[in-house]
């Protein structure tokens, strides 16, 4: 698409919009008394008018059934996990049965590798991205210790080549090929939070395989925002979080994939709870983990209805927009926002796009690496009305989501980017 750098030009764009009435779903938050220019979708996705009425008919149910709700509500209770597989299938390209929402990423991430991080004497490391989300950081640190291995000989984290941001995915296979003696599991962040590159899921997949690791996934920031095919790339396992894209709710349930190719191999080791035994049997107490096929093996607790109610909520919303009308937007709206960055005048000299530009290596998250004085643009586009977000040391972070934002959250928010920038220069 041929883009201008006109408010006229956005706002034609937002009148094209086969999903511009999504954003009236929303609640969008106001700074000094004016609705803000949000593009944080990427840390927490905004409240869907609708999640009210669905923790409400909880909150009504449990209020005039008590217990029996777990039979009786409207959404009968004991069935929650089930509710919310179909979209949850379709967003991360699985079968229902690979997809449970549980816990909390971090939790899930853990759970995931006590079946899937298998070290022995000779096959023991991780392989990663280097400067990986904090939590997974510490998972994978602590999973590392936990089987008595030092993390400085246990954990691989790729880095960019010298003066690029970003990993090439020939440099990922032929780090996988290099240490394929000594690799048990090969784990990225599908989209990674910082740079916001979106890595090539598939060949990843393959070469994990070819080196005999298993490979698994953190699409805490890809699930909701890019397409995906864990089932058909044979993907071990992947884990996310339902804040972010998936507009859940703050601290949301969170969700688990595991392939269809492991479903009933129980002699995998896992940490079990009653929500994971046989459901027929549940029930009775009895002793001996029965494990039900699939990923719903792996879940522990019953279900948190409240924070489940926002979820389902939420992803009925995906599936009235329909994920790849999303995707469709949000190629034309990351794309109008590089376009209009990339046309401020000496923009080179200010800041640098450290997202790729090729699209299929990126979802709507675009990072801007400061190369002076970035905090202090950062406080004036916050007071002049943009909630975006820094990350040290020089970055900051926006993310024009397809689901609520318009073509003139992206024009408004590079005009007063562009101000703040001018600023500096007079400075
Ligand atoms: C947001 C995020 C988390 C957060 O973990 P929680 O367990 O949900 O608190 C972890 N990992 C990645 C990659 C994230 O982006």
């Amino acid at each position: 698409m041929k883009f201008e750098n006109s408010l006229a030009f956005a706002r034609k764009l937002d009148k094209q919009d086969l999903l511009k009435s999504f954003r009236q779903q929303f609640y969008l938050p106001k700074v000094n008394g004016k609705t803000a220019i949000y593009l944080t979708g990427n840390s927490l996705g905004l409240q869907p008018k609708v999640a009210k009425a669905s923790i409400n008919q909880e909150l009504n149910d449990w209020a005039t059934l008590g217990v029996e709700g777990h039979f009786h509500a409207k959404r009968p209770w004991l069935y929650y996990h089930k509710y919310s597989k179909k979209v949850l299938a379709r967003l991360v390209g699985a079968k229902p049965d690979e997809v449970v929402s549980m816990n909390q990423l971090t939790i899930n991430l853990h759970l995931m590798m006590i079946s899937f991080y298998r070290p022995t004497k000779t096959r023991y490391k991780i392989l990663t991205e280097a400067g990986a989300f904090s939590s997974d950081q510490y998972a994978f640190e602590s999973q590392l210790r936990f089987h008595n291995i030092n993390p400085e000989d246990g954990l691989i984290e790729l880095k960019p080549r010298p003066g690029e941001f970003t990993l090439r995915t020939e440099d990922i296979v032929q780090a996988i090929e290099d240490h394929k003696e000594e690799l048990a599991l090969v784990l990225f962040g599908a989209v990674q939070y910082y740079s916001g590159q979106f890595f090539n899921t598939k060949e990843i997949t393959l070469a994990g395989h070819q080196a005999g690791a298993y490979v698994g996934f953190d699409l805490a920031h890809a699930i909701g925002n890019v397409p995906l095919k864990l089932h058909d790339e044979g993907v071990d396992f992947a884990v996310w979080c339902s804040y972010k894209y998936l507009n859940s709710g703050p601290g949301g349930i969170a969700g688990a994939f595991v392939h269809e190719k492991h479903a009933t191999d129980f002699s995998l080791p896992r940490l079990a709870g009653w929500w994971g035994h046989d459901e027929e049997a549940r029930f009775q107490m009895k002793k001996g983990f029965i494990p039900m096929p699939g990923v719903d093996g792996w879940q522990l607790s019953n279900y948190p209805i409240i924070s489940g109610a926002a979820h389902l909520a939420s992803l009925d919303l995906f599936e009235k927009a329909g994920i790849k009308n999303l995707r469709r937007k949000s190629l034309q709206l990351t794309g109008f926002m590089e376009y209009l960055l990339k046309s401020i005048p000496a923009a080179d000299e200010l800041f640098a796009i450290i997202t790729p530009s090729e699209v299929n290596a990126r979802g709507c998250q675009l990072s801007l690496l400061m190369k002076k004085d970035g905090k202090k643009v950062f406080k004036q586009i916050t007071k002049a009305g943009v909630i975006a977000d820094w990350r040290e040391p020089d970055v900051i972070r926006v993310a024009p989501v397809p689901m609520y934002n318009s073509f003139e959250d992206v024009f408004q928010f590079v005009e007063i980017f562009k101000k703040a920038l001018g600023r500096l220069k007079r400075a």
